[in-house]
């Protein structure tokens, strides 16, 4: 269970004209090898920021990294150049991101625009490349790739295009892959299709991965581990099935109560929306993020921000109700089991 990837009390802010925007207040996460971690949340919850800075794709300025470390395969990330960054991205690491269609260039035949990736990373000839490009439309289940090879976006359909976007990213063996919203934009066949290729390959390629998503369905369906991310901070950590079976923070209640789940026998009249809004990154709570929107706050949710407790090796939640003289509350989640 080596780490691959490991961020260490991440800061980011964005300087704007109103102010400092601090969009991330000191993240830890880690990645091992061959291990897929969900990050989940709901949209301005840092979520695609954190795999953007890792990237180092937040355009610096106005963006910049404040504090801390992002030791991928043993260096810091933070460190590196923008040059040294672009033989990485998309070389050990692989990137997916949401909408296939601006992803792909449309003058370009498909087949040319995996060799290029290739060539751009790997020391190989053009027909070396070629016959990889082949291969890796093959392994990502398009039927007759020699002759898709040669054809344009425009020729495949949406599922498809998104299967071509995994070859691109996978042909190098990246380390990691990193998939922000990659099925948000497809149907949900065509969905669950793309997320079984993607599992299927995991297994195939020992790749990590790092899956972005607001959709509980896609974790259940692809994660090992999950982090939960509210206002540029982490609430919870933990495997799969405690995020769904044992959740501890009142965030993560709220998550899984707004979403339909098959494990649970309940109507859809019953899904319940988080109320209120996420906080004000130009002027962040002091104390927990998610205080002015949970029910159970107390007067020190308001005051201290909760460090992480620690429910077991591999689970820990930034919740008060967690210290030893908070008042016990019943976890709505596990009461429905
Ligand atoms: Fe709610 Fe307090 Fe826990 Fe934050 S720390 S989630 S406000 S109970
Ligand atoms: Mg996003």
């Amino acid at each position: 269970n080596k780490k691959l990837l490991d961020v260490k009390d991440l800061h980011v802010s964005f300087d704007t004209y109103a102010g400092e925007v601090k969009v991330l207040r000191g993240i830890n996460f880690s990645v091992n090898e061959g291990e897929s971690l969900a990050i989940v949340g709901e949209s301005g919850s840092g979520k695609s920021v954190t795999v953007q800075t890792v990237m180092k794709l937040i355009p610096m300025p106005p963006g910049r990294i404040k504090q801390g470390e992002m030791i991928f395969d043993g260096e810091d990330l933070v460190n590196k150049s923008e040059s040294e960054m672009q033989k990485i991205r998309g070389g050990k690491i692989g990137m997916i991101f949401q909408n296939p269609l601006s992803s792909l260039n449309p003058t370009m035949k498909i087949g040319n625009q995996i060799v290029e990736g290739i060539l751009l990373h790997q020391d190989m000839t053009k027909q070396e490349a070629k016959e990889r490009a082949i291969e890796m439309l093959r392994l990502v289940g398009i039927p007759t790739p020699e002759k898709r090879f040669n054809q344009y976006p425009h020729e495949f359909s949406g599922g498809m295009r998104q299967r071509v976007i995994i070859a691109i990213a996978l042909a190098c063996n990246p380390k990691l892959l990193i998939a922000d919203e990659p099925t948000t934009a497809l149907d949900v066949t065509i969905q669950a299709q793309i997320l079984d290729l993607m599992n299927e390959l995991k297994h195939k390629l020992n790749t990590a991965i790092i899956m972005i998503t607001h959709d509980l369905g896609v974790v259940a369906d692809i994660a090992e581990r999950v982090i939960v991310m509210y206002g540029g901070e982490v609430m919870e950590e933990a495997l799969v099935r405690d995020i769904f079976h044992n959740p501890e923070h009142p965030y993560t209640w709220g998550l899984l109560r707004s979403m339909p789940r098959l494990d649970i026998d309940r109507e859809k009249e019953n899904l319940e929306s988080i109320d209120g809004t996420p906080p004000d990154l130009l002027a962040p709570p002091v104390g927990c993020p998610f205080a002015p929107r949970c029910e159970y706050a107390m007067k020190v949710c308001k005051e201290k921000k909760p460090g992480f407790f620690r429910i077991s090796d591999t689970h820990k939640v930034a919740c008060w109700l967690h210290h030893e003289d908070a008042p016990k509350v019943e976890n709505p989640i596990v009461k429905q089991k």
